[in-house]
């Protein structure tokens, strides 16, 4: 017979992940505290186990996704034994110190484990718009990897269980500073009458060209050297001074761009004036951050 998924939480996300692997053709094994959300997936041909026991027991691959880390253990835990010889992908949300942990309770229940991070919205899993990020043993990881692929692009970014998640928070950091920067832009143009709709072509076509500085950026962090290569963080100082003087004047909210100018202020203070943009990274850096 095809190959068999369990999938261990029924939630927006993870009735998604179902969904892609009953598409894929998987003989898929699902279990939900709430049972009545597996109704389609069981219309549509999937199993769904009585217990969280029974739904490790039908299968190898065990892929859970719930709200946090503690829900895992909690449903998890209670098998006393039931998980040697299984894989189990983590596909929860967490720090990767919960990841960590959680990898080492696995090696206690004799269970090969991969901790794995989804970027991406329900709608997009199943396609290459969702990239899940997965961390663990690389062997697990190649074993696996063509049905992982079913639910999006997988990438494999190492051993250290805690990467997948290490990633998954820095990817929320940029996605958070440019949909603040977003919205905050918009406020201020809204306040001028002009109407985000109008305005999104030309932010969209700006946060491309900022992207396509990422590389460049990357290699001057790395030297920890920031030849400035367009403007010195003294010009933009300036610049920042009229985006304060803009949002007092329009009434709206200065909070974002007062701290980005407090940022560069201090990059001068520190004697940086004259370098490139990247230099601000000195400012976050776990090393210059004072407690
Ligand atoms: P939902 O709130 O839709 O689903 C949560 C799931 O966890 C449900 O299956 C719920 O069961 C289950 N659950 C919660 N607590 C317990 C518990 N104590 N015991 C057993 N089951 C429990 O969340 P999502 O599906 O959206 O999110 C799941 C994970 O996926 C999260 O870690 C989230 O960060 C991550 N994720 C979600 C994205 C999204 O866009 N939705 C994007 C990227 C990652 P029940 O149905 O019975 O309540």
């Amino acid at each position: 017979g095809s190959a068999t998924v369990t999938v261990l939480g029924l939630g927006m996300m993870g009735h998604a992940l179902a969904k892609s692997f009953q598409r894929n053709g998987y003989r898929t094994v699902v279990w939900n505290r709430t049972a009545a959300k597996a109704a389609d997936l069981i219309e549509d041909g999937a199993t769904l186990a009585a217990s969280v026991g029974d739904a490790v027991a039908a299968g190898r691959l065990l892929i859970v996704c719930l709200s946090d880390y503690d829900s895992v253990h909690e449903i998890l835990d209670p098998l006393d034994g039931a998980l040697d010889g299984r894989v189990l992908v983590n596909l929860t949300s967490g720090t990767s110190a919960q990841a960590r942990q959680t990898a080492e309770w696995a090696a206690r229940q004799g269970c090969v484990y991969l901790d794995g991070a989804i970027l991406g919205v329900p709608a997009a899993i199943g396609s290459t718009d969702a990239e899940i990020i997965y961390s663990g043993p690389r062997g697990a990881f190649d074993t696996h990897e063509e049905t992982l692929q079913k639910l999006g692009r997988a990438t494999y970014l190492g051993e250290d269980h805690g990467l997948s998640s290490l990633h998954d928070v820095a990817i929320l950091t940029l996605m958070w500073g440019i949909l603040n920067a977003f919205l905050h832009s918009a406020a201020l143009l809204g306040a001028a009458g002009v109407r985000a709709d109008a305005f999104a072509p030309l932010a969209t076509r700006g946060v491309r060209t900022v992207s396509e500085w990422l590389t460049g950026y990357a290699r001057q962090i790395d030297a920890r050297d920031y030849p400035v290569l367009d403007a010195t963080i003294h010009t933009h100082l300036a610049t920042m001074a009229h985006v304060v003087e803009e949002c007092e004047a329009a009434g709206v909210s200065a909070e974002i761009p007062s701290f980005v100018k407090a940022l560069a202020d201090r990059a001068v203070a520190a004697g940086r004036g004259d370098e490139g943009y990247a230099a601000l990274i000195e400012l976050f850096r776990a090393d210059s951050v004072t407690p």
